[in-house]
């Protein structure tokens, strides 16, 4: 691994003169290039900067079209018909930053302060548990008195908690302020599982426009957090963009940029993207009229590119989305998804699912994790996976990637994607799900040629329904 120097951290990778030549340079491409680079896309080796800027300018829907059944093919071809599910629990709402887009700034005279102390979180906990969940994201506001020792507390409290008889988180993700070095180590020691923050927005000027106080005005230190976190030795790092601050064209190119980035330095780029919009945020008005509105036919475009263009890295999709349209972004190349969410601190025991007075944004989809996986199952034909067999027996970073791309990754992931599956049935389903889940597992189970790998499989579902649990390959 290279260590980075000071020096180049001084300096911003995004060069936004290449970026936008690179967009000019590939203004209104022929119908011809654009076929020809998705079907270079359809090798699965990804695009180039140029390449995805054509299929970015391309407006003929014709070639959307052509976009769009690649980008399910490749999903299909490389994530099979499983699908990552989650939950986020939030911590705090208390920020010392003031960013303009989001209602935890600390600005927001209106807000209602949390954090959670141990025995909440541990509360909140019991609550998804028994819901369900094995895999969270914990999120937190960027408070100047969190650090690292308080947020490997928080996690170390999450992992400890256990209820009924399979009760417990196997998988915990963060999303929190950057750290330095020495921070993202002592974070490593509470065996998170990737290490999230977005950018936000990579063109300089708007970046200073909208981040209006505290640490997050600093647009290196933020840059390069993803930097330090693989430096400290946490190499399963997640990049985003807030779409609707920039033109989502620029920000696509950038993050990719940023995604090459990594994988130069540390040969493994990010192991998934996030692509949230801008929802409704109390006391942050630019949330309500967000300057660069990307809308519902251009979102499902760049969703598909990008798994055209970075075909093995996770694409993570919200509850900021409605049922509907998830549904049609699930097709288009998402391999995670958040269910039954709540954005403020201590939501999971409160009935209402939006409180705009706490929590950071609007919520789109509000149902619950049995009615997505009802949903997922009956309208799509998707295996809901809660598996967490990799980052725990070690196959993460570059190891996960080498893994991924010998698609190699189906002996593991499809297997285990079945095994979760099968113990969130027994022990949490509500029965119309419990049905369709078993119809769908036994499905699957018909499709298996291989003899060896079926006899396995059915041997571990048999053990889950007398009663063994956690069971992976
Ligand atoms: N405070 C940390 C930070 O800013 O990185 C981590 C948590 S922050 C709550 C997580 C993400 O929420 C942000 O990175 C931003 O992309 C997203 N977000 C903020 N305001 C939002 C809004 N109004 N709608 C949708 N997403 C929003
Ligand atoms: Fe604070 Fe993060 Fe919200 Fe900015 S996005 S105000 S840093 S919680």
């Amino acid at each position: 691994m290279t260590h980075i120097t000071a020096n180049i951290r001084q300096r911003s990778f995004i060069d936004e003169d290449v970026l936008f030549d690179t967009l000019a340079v590939n203004r209104n491409p022929e119908q011809k290039l654009v076929v020809d680079i998705v079907e270079k896309a359809r090798l699965m080796e990804g695009l180039s900067i140029s390449e995805t800027a054509a299929l970015l300018q391309n407006t003929d829907r014709e070639m959307d079209a052509l976009m769009f059944s690649a980008a399910r093919d490749i999903k299909l071809a490389i994530y099979g018909k499983r699908m990552v599910l989650f939950a986020p629990l939030y911590v705090s709402n208390e920020c010392s930053n003031s960013c303009a887009y989001c209602g935890f700034a600390a600005t927001n005279a209106e807000l209602n302060r949390k954090t959670l102390s141990l025995d909440e979180i541990r509360q909140e906990v019991q609550i998804l548990e028994e819901r369900g969940h094995k895999r969270l994201l914990l999120v937190y506001g960027e408070h100047t008195r969190f650090d690292a020792d308080w947020y490997v507390d928080t996690i170390n409290a999450v992992y400890e908690t256990r209820s009924g008889k399979s009760g417990e988180i196997r998988r915990v993700n963060v999303n929190l302020a950057p750290l330095d070095v020495n921070g993202f180590k002592k974070l490593r020691t509470s065996g998170i599982g990737t290490y999230q923050c977005f950018q936000e927005t990579y063109h300089h000027e708007t970046y200073r426009k909208v981040h209006l106080g505290g640490r997050k005005t600093d647009f290196l230190w933020r840059l390069f957090a993803l930097h330090r976190a693989q430096e400290a030795g946490i190499d399963d790092v997640a990049m985003g963009v807030l779409f609707g601050l920039y033109d989502y064209k620029f920000e696509v190119l950038a993050l990719l940029a940023h995604a090459a980035e990594l994988e130069r330095e540390f040969g493994v780029g990010p192991h998934t993207i996030s692509f949230p919009r801008i929802e409704p945020a109390l006391g942050a008005p630019l949330s309500f009229q967000p300057p660069y509105a990307v809308d519902d036919y251009d979102f499902m475009k760049l969703v598909a590119i990008l798994r055209l263009a970075v075909p093995y890295t996770g694409l993570i999709l919200t509850t900021r989305e409605t049922a509907d349209y998830r549904r049609e972004l699930l097709r288009l190349g998402v391999s995670q998804l958040s269910a039954g969410s709540r954005t403020y601190p201590g939501a999971y025991q409160e009935a209402e699912a939006n409180l705009p007075s706490k929590q950071q944004f609007t919520i789109g989809d509000t149902r619950s994790l049995d009615e997505v996986i009802y949903d997922i199952v009956t309208n799509l034909g998707y295996i809901p996976s809660f598996c967490t067999g990799c980052y725990r027996l070690g196959r993460t970073g570059d190891h996960f990637m080498g893994l991924a791309k010998s698609a190699f990754i189906h002996n593991y992931c499809w297997p285990n994607a079945l095994l979760t599956f099968k113990e969130y049935l027994m022990d949490y389903a509500t029965e119309a799900t419990r049905d369709a889940g078993n119809k769908l597992i036994e499905n699957e189970l018909a499709t298996i040629t291989h003899t060896e790998i079926k006899n396995k499989l059915t041997e571990g579902l048999v053990r889950i329904e007398a009663g063994d649990r956690d069971l992976f390959w």
